[in-house]
């Protein structure tokens, strides 16, 4: 089982190196070809409107798409949330419009630019996660079918999570914080060798996330 970190700009070393910590076979992703039997991506944070071009650029578009809607686990982080949100408020079209969220890039302030807080995760157990935050987005709106996973003290969601597609506006990997990167392994394992009758690619009509429906068909 391997899993696919797309390495076009960023953060993407930090991923490959947690992921090959946590004895699962990390690839970096730059071309169509490299997604060649993945069963995961990570989409790293950096600065998000240079990856989506680059992602247009390298047409991985269609192709990131296509592995989600088939169900792969996707895990984006910060500028990787931006990336898969349906909605960036003020900003440039979807790219990955995987995620039923409206995000406003750098929209907690000044003084915030940068940021550390322990949050609470329920899904990863009791244990806090030591977020880092780096010019975060700030999550305006959660779509219904989309699990709040953390939120700050405000209130404001932080993490989040549609089907297969999870997002942070924080950096796990920068703070040694391996939980998310050991349930997208987990996550992608079942997606590679499914139980029975449960055949990966065997059922085109499974939906990865509202949003996949019409990805891929160029209506964006
Ligand atoms: N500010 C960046 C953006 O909007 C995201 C920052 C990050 O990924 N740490 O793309």
């Amino acid at each position: 089982m391997k899993i696919g970190v797309v390495a076009l700009q960023g953060a993407f070393i930090e991923h490959l190196d947690l992921l090959r910590r946590l004895g699962v076979e990390a690839v970096p992703v730059r071309l169509p070809a490299d997604l060649q039997d993945v069963s995961g991506v990570v989409l790293p944070g950096g600065e998000s409107t240079t990856m989506r071009k680059l992602i247009h650029r390298w047409g991985l578009r269609d192709p990131l798409l296509d592995l989600a809607t088939q169900g792969a686990p996707v895990f984006g982080t910060c500028a990787g949330m931006i990336l898969l949100s349906r909605e960036i408020v003020d900003g440039d079209e979807p790219v990955l419009p995987l995620l039923d969220v409206a995000v406003k890039r750098n929209a907690f302030g000044r003084q915030l630019d940068s940021f550390e807080e322990d949050l609470e995760v329920p899904v990863l157990g009791d244990q806090p996660v030591h977020a880092v935050f780096i010019r975060a987005p700030v999550i305006e709106r959660v779509g219904p079918e989309v699990d709040v996973l953390a939120r700050l003290d405000d209130g404001r969601p932080v993490a989040v999570r549609q089907r297969n597609v999870i997002a942070t506006a924080f950096h796990p990997e920068l703070a040694g914080e391996t939980r998310f990167h050991h349930l997208l392994a987990t996550m992608a394992a079942a997606f590679a060798e499914p139980g029975e009758g449960a055949g990966r690619r065997r059922h085109p009509t499974r939906r990865a996330t509202g949003g996949a429906e019409t990805a891929g068909t160029g209506e964006r």
